[in-house]
């Protein structure tokens, strides 16, 4: 059998016997998650901005922190948007995490702190698209709202047997028409998260688990063999090998921090001066390491030794982030003009490197800078 891009239709047996199904095995294997058993719109949008592009594990205890430090829509609103980074630093994606906060202001400021129950409202609201915006009023609320993510697309397309692109407007539409058809009229905010617990826990992206899954006999792709074809693999992005250099400027007792402007992955953040390297020789690093600070942060300085290597993963690229010390010469003034490609530029003892919410491989060179640590695979530049 081939894959169509035809979707089996849903009947109202089908329908019937998808949801008591779906419903006993939710009952008996729905995991304990922290986000669980509340109907708290803000812990549940919380957790739903944190679970995108993020794994339910690492999710738990930045979950827990973060409310714990922000209880409330109006505790979010009410901090400095580094307290918020701080927070979600080592999540990655932090423009999560600005969307979050600019969203709770505007809750306040529109909508009297209380969450909007108008779904045209929510969408409104920075960060929030229609699967966001129906997980949290189907949970909240209890609203029927359908919703479509990573678990329920792969769920969905194998249910009706869908092989099309699932990126396109006619995929999108086929699979939106599946959600809002299997949607119960009431308990949908249940419903919703037995469909993705369905999807995370047995409908697995790789080798479904298909002889323990409950709708065994109402699946499209399992019936046909193609659970493995369905939904379509995505073209893999090519990986790009990168290498950068990060430095650490040293004035005194204390050492230069950058802040990435806006637009950018890390906006926000602060960081040790970095950017990327090419040179092979000792002396074709040694300066560009010289011109790279000059040109970042406006800072003359002397390179040092080599420190630390770090192999970190951001998208497609594959970087080698190699870390030398730099001792400060000239350049940088107080009221020095502020070079474009940062937001800006502070010189900062060690133990306050742990109040400034640091992109994760600046937390590890801040780890090296507090405890003094050094040299690992030493090279001088
Ligand atoms: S039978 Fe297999 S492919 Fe179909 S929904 Fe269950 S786990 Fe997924």
């Amino acid at each position: 059998m081939t894959a169509s891009e035809e979707a089996t239709p849903l009947d109202l047996a089908w329908l019937r016997a998808f949801r008591r199904k779906l419903r006993a095995w939710y009952d008996a294997n729905a995991r304990v998650l922290p986000w669980r058993g509340t109907r708290d719109p803000y812990a549940i949008w919380l957790s739903e901005i944190m679970l995108q592009q993020t794994q339910v594990e690492t999710v738990k205890a930045y979950f827990q922190r973060f409310l714990a430090e922000l209880p409330t829509v109006q505790a979010l609103a009410g901090v400095d948007e580094q307290k918020v980074l701080r927070l979600w630093e080592g999540l990655g994606y932090y423009r999560r995490a600005r969307q979050l906060h600019k969203a709770a202001k505007q809750i306040v400021e529109e909508h009297d702190g209380q969450f909007p129950r108008d779904p045209l409202a929510v969408e409104r609201l920075p960060g929030i698209g229609r699967y966001t915006a129906g997980a949290i009023l189907s949970i909240a609320f209890d609203e029927r709202r359908p919703i479509l993510e990573a678990n329920t697309v792969r769920l969905f397309s194998r249910l009706i047997g869908y092989a099309g692109d699932t990126m396109s407007s006619a995929g999108r539409k086929t699979l939106w028409s599946a959600a809002e058809a299997l949607l119960p009229k009431r308990d949908a905010g249940r419903f919703n998260q037995s469909l993705m617990e369905l999807g995370s826990l047995v409908c697995r992206p790789k080798a479904p688990l298909c002889e323990t899954c409950p709708v065994l006999g109402l699946c499209a792709a399992q019936r046909q063999g193609l659970q493995a074809e369905i939904p379509r693999p995505k073209a893999r992005a090519k990986i790009e090998d990168v290498r950068d250099a990060a430095v650490i400027v040293r004035r005194g007792p204390r050492v230069l921090l950058i802040q990435w402007p806006e637009g950018g992955r890390w906006a926000g953040l602060w960081d040790f001066p970095r950017f990327a390297i090419h040179g092979v020789s000792v002396s074709e690093i040694r300066r560009e390491l010289i011109e790279g600070v000059q040109q970042l942060t406006g800072t003359t300085i002397s390179a040092g030794e080599h420190c630390k290597t770090l192999r970190h993963g951001v998208t497609r690229f594959r970087i080698t982030l190699e870390c030398f010390e730099g001792e400060y010469l000239t350049g940088a003034s107080r009221n020095g003009k502020m070079p474009k490609a940062i937001a800006a530029r502070k010189w900062v003892r060690p133990e306050e490197l742990p109040g400034y919410p640091l992109s994760s491989t600046g937390r590890k060179i801040a780890g090296l800078v507090i405890t003094g640590g050094k040299t690992e695979q030493s090279k001088s530049p």
